[in-house]
């Protein structure tokens, strides 16, 4: 099995979950048996008893489970049912610790974030099936509840071989119209707090307003260490059934494939 994360930077709502849903389209086109998991590292069990006005629609599963909005790009993108296999929250993950640890089921043994709650995160992911599975990990990069899920996967990613897993970094550049330029800087603090916890990225999109120029695409690829036709520009569009259209023609799909050694052909057909 290879595994691609998702991670993002800067900022939440920049579109991580649409550009999930979107590579996840492309390479299931691609002829690839790919399932798709939604980490969110809130302690909510559910995002049942999350109010709508802060958090977004609640989407109900087949299976009777209250998830994330997520889940709904999922299905609307890639044309799947989706279940509660597909969404892992932290509250979920605490909550089966401290069971098993009430149940005396860790044999005497101090109980800790690692080795304990990581070991079950990496449980969870291995019980997915497909090819390749997307894991989008809900926050962004250097929230405090999101270290331990950035933990699981470094330590999977070790486990079973880097070159089984393709790191993705979505992150956002803000234009400043008073002195007519992109800034890279929050992009390079936040790619350096991914490195910090042993995270190289291998793929960067770079969010924006409108088209970046090579330039500031160029700085990123610099100061990250990502090779250049790796950090990829994806601007606003007006609507968000575009992007797996634009993804595709970006050639995100077979820059990742190549990376992760898959065989793809491309019989990508979108239309909204
Ligand atoms: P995140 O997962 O990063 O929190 P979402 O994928 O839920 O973000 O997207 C946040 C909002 O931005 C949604 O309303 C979505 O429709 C919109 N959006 C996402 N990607 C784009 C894009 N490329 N262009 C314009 N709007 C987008």
């Amino acid at each position: 099995q290879k595994f691609i994360v998702v991670t993002g930077g800067v900022l939440s709502g920049i579109g991580k979950g649409i550009f999930s849903a979107s590579l996840a389209r492309l390479l299931k086109d691609s002829g690839i048996n790919v399932s798709i998991l939604k980490i969110d590292p809130y302690l909510n069990v559910d995002a049942g008893t999350m109010n709508p006005n802060q958090h977004g629609e609640v989407f109900v599963t087949e299976d009777g489970y209250e998830a994330d909005l997520d889940l709904g790009h999922y299905e609307r993108f890639l044309g799947i049912n989706v279940s509660r296999k597909n969404n892992i929250t932290a509250g979920q993950i605490y909550f089966s610790v401290i069971q098993r640890e009430r149940d005396g089921k860790y044999l005497g043994s101090t109980v800790q974030i690692v080795p304990h709650v990581t070991s079950e995160i990496k449980d969870r992911i291995k019980s997915m099936d497909g090819d390749l599975l997307v894991i989008e990990i809900g926050g962004t990069v250097g929230d405090i509840e999101g270290e331990v899920f950035l933990e699981a996967v470094r330590e999977l990613a070790f486990e079973v071989g880097r070159e089984n897993f393709h790191f993705v970094h979505v992150t956002y550049v803000p234009y400043l119209r008073t002195t007519n330029e992109f800034k890279t800087k929050p992009t390079q603090q936040s790619v350096q707090l991914l490195r910090r916890i042993g995270i190289h990225p291998d793929t960067i999109v770079v969010r924006t307003e409108m088209p970046i120029d090579a330039n500031s695409l160029f700085k990123v690829a610099l100061f990250s260490g990502v090779p250049k036709n790796r950090v990829i520009n994806l601007p606003d569009v007006s609507n968000v059934y575009e992007v797996p259209d634009v993804l595709h023609s970006l050639g995100i799909h077979r820059l990742i494939s190549e990376k992760l050694g898959l065989n793809i052909y491309d019989k990508f057909s979108w239309s909204y």
